[in-house]
């Protein structure tokens, strides 16, 4: 029987607002043997304020031994270390449980409003994947600053690193296809390869791995222009995959297509552990309104069910992550399910309300 252990982490600001929703989600889709067990733990900022600790050994430990991780988000902006950095205990734990695969759809839904007019026929359906390990974020915790007038810190690639993103990369693009029933798809790598020795290394790995995945075409763009492409024609990609700091700000332009942060959802994949969240941060500003979107969230556990199944060759997980993305695409298409950030008047109580009715 399907049991799963799940270590819920709310975190800071409207983290656990959201946290609590996607875990009455979960709740909702149990059932044939299915079935979700929740162990809470700490951290952020709030945790740090109060125990000097933003990441204690426990929520570690309890990451290991649980079979999935649903996270919400951590940080706040008054709340840093002496050097003037934030605490950021989510990018420690992907460093910590090696989550290389930092996993981010950005999907238009029908009825949430998008800044962009997509031509007729036309919508937004890609995923991008962020390599979540190395990157301009190896310097985490290390960078120097040397007096008041120098500070570097430094970008590392490195092969195994990019084998392994690029190769999640071009499987999801397999998948996809498989699931749609559609041909085979496109794999855009992303870089700026033409100044830089470590980009053109990235590209390099890129089209060594490509080759293993003969069917599968393959496209390049620098992520400067790469941000116009995402503004001007999003509906041309399917898979992309690039470098941990490009990776965290295409992330959030795209997401800004499909009716902002409050509907892109996330997972941090690696070969044995997984936590799945939001792409959003903690939200200070709307935090203890009871008005954050709880989309992003719950389409989060939605990908966590998914990575279940195929962890676990578990058809029940499967079938309830197409159960809660078929339930939060029903959710939205009435305004009565739909937060103040996408154009409705829902309180997140509310807006996981519908997608608990439709599921
Ligand atoms: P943010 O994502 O928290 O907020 C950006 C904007 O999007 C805000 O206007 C916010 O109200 C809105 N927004 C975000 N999520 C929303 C939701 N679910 N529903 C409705 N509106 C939503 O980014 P920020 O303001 O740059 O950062 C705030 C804090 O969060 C910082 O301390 C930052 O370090 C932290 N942070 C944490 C994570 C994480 O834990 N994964 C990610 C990014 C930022």
């Amino acid at each position: 029987m399907p049991y799963y252990r799940i270590a819920l982490i709310g975190g800071d600001g409207i983290g656990p607002e959201v946290v609590q929703e996607a875990a009455r989600v979960l709740k909702a889709v149990e059932g044939g043997g299915l079935h979700f067990s929740f162990e809470e733990a700490e951290v952020g900022a709030a945790l740090y304020r109060r125990t000097g600790e933003d990441l204690p050994r426990e929520t570690i430990e309890l990451c290991r031994q649980t079979d999935a991780i649903l996270f919400g988000a951590a940080g706040l902006p008054d709340v840093r270390h002496a050097d003037g950095t934030e605490l950021v205990p989510q990018i420690t734990l992907r460093m910590v449980l090696d989550l290389y695969a930092g996993v981010r759809p950005i999907k238009l839904f029908p009825g949430v409003p998008s800044p962009l007019a997509l031509p007729e026929g036309a919508t937004i359906d890609y995923v991008i994947f962020r390599e979540n390990t190395e990157g301009l974020f190896a310097s985490l915790g290390g960078g120097s600053k040397v007096g008041e007038d120098l500070a570097v810190d430094t970008l590392v690639i490195t092969r195994k690193g990019t084998e392994r993103i690029v190769r999640r990369a071009f499987e999801a693009c397999q998948g996809r296809a498989e699931r749609s029933g559609r041909s085979l798809g496109k794999v855009t790598c992303v870089d700026k390869a033409n100044v830089f020795r470590s980009y053109a290394f990235f590209r390099q790995v890129f089209q060594e791995t490509a080759r293993a995945f003969p069917g599968v075409r393959t496209d390049f763009a620098y992520i400067d222009a790469m941000t116009m492409y995402a503004i001007q024609a999003p509906w041309q990609y399917d898979v992309i995959v690039l470098e941990n700091m490009f990776g965290d700000i295409l992330s959030d332009l795209g997401a800004a297509t499909v009716g902002g942060l409050g509907m892109a959802p996330s997972g941090d994949v690696g070969d044995r552990w997984a936590l799945f969240q939001p792409s959003h941060g903690t939200a200070p500003d709307i935090a203890g309104k009871g008005i954050a979107n709880p989309t992003a969230t719950i389409l989060s556990a939605a990908m966590m069910c998914r990575w279940l199944g195929r962890q676990h060759r578990d058809p029940l997980a499967a079938a309830a992550a197409d159960r809660i993305e078929a339930a939060v695409g029903n959710a939205l298409q009435d305004p009565t399910g739909r937060t103040p950030d996408i154009g409705g008047a829902a309180t997140t109580r509310a807006a996981s309300d519908a997608v608990i009715k439709a599921c």
